[in-house]
């Protein structure tokens, strides 16, 4: 980040009488420089920190959506995590169940083996009791076994859903990213350039003056210290301004604040004047 938003130096007082009564800063303060020509400067460095404004603030979105992406697929991630612990518990469970049916009918083989050998009814039937068994063993399984994969079928389905939500919000994440980085990347340079320009275009400038603009300028919520007379409103606040103030602004003798929010105005003479880059 470049330091271009620098804070107001210390001549507060001075900066104050400069533009608070309205009237402020007489021509013949800074020798042989006109009122119109240290207000094409002023407005200039506005022109200047403006667009310093503009690239910060356009990157100044940026990081947060990303980061909210980034906390949402997080979130995404650990639900899905959750989601296939869950899935793997069940179809253990099935696993579980087949092994003990497998278990049951191994039995049951082995206890009608045994009844073919029996030497009374008493052990024949004990054997019976024992194949019933195992058969209703078998019976509640493969009702286990029905239930869980149910139960499967349905967490899979949510587990897809949510594996494309978070695959899509992933998506979304990657191109905010890079948008960023790019953005980071293009607007670094250029934002160093301007902080440069800004230094320069500053000097320029005497430094009451200068301090009245920084100070202004960090009070206003959009930055701006310096504005256009806009169709006889102020460009700042759209207060009207009066004719005769027009005027005066216009004529260049003096320095003229908007009497609602304070800020410098300037005519569209200087505004051409700075388009025009003259
Ligand atoms: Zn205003």
């Amino acid at each position: 980040m470049a330091k271009s938003d620098v804070k107001a130096p210390a001549k507060e007082k001075e900066a104050r009488s400069a533009s608070e009564n309205g009237k402020a800063t007489p021509a013949s303060s800074k020798s042989d420089i006109t009122v119109a020509e240290k207000l094409v400067e002023l407005y200039r460095l506005q022109h200047i920190d403006s667009q310093v404004d503009k690239i910060r603030t356009q990157r100044g979105e940026l990081p947060l959506e990303v980061q909210d992406l980034e906390d949402e697929v997080a979130g995404l991630e650990t639900r899905l995590n959750k989601l296939q612990d869950e899935l793997t518990e069940m179809e253990t469970q099935v696993t579980d169940k087949n092994n003990l049916i497998k278990d049951a009918k191994a039995q049951i083989k082995k206890y009608e083996a045994q009844q073919a050998k029996v030497r009374n009814n008493r052990e024949y039937d004990s054997l019976t009791k024992e194949v019933e068994f195992q058969n209703l063993e078998i019976q509640l399984a493969e009702k286990r076994i029905k239930e869980a994969k149910a139960q499967i079928d349905g967490k899979k389905a949510v587990v897809e859903e949510s594996k494309a939500r978070h695959d899509e919000r992933k998506k979304d994440l990657e191109i905010k990213r890079k948008e960023l980085d790019d953005i980071v990347a293009e607007t670094e340079k250029e934002e160093k350039d301007l902080a440069k320009k800004s230094e320069v275009a500053a000097k320029h400038i005497e430094e009451r003056l200068l301090s009245a603009y920084h100070r202004i300028r960090s009070n206003a919520r959009n930055g701006l210290g310096v504005v256009a007379v806009e169709r006889g409103s102020c460009g700042g606040c759209f207060n009207s301004i009066p004719p005769q103030r027009q005027l005066d602004i216009s004529s260049h003798k003096k320095v003229i604040v908007c009497e609602h929010c304070g800020r410098i105005l300037v005519d569209d003479y200087v505004v051409e004047r700075v388009k025009s880059g003259k």
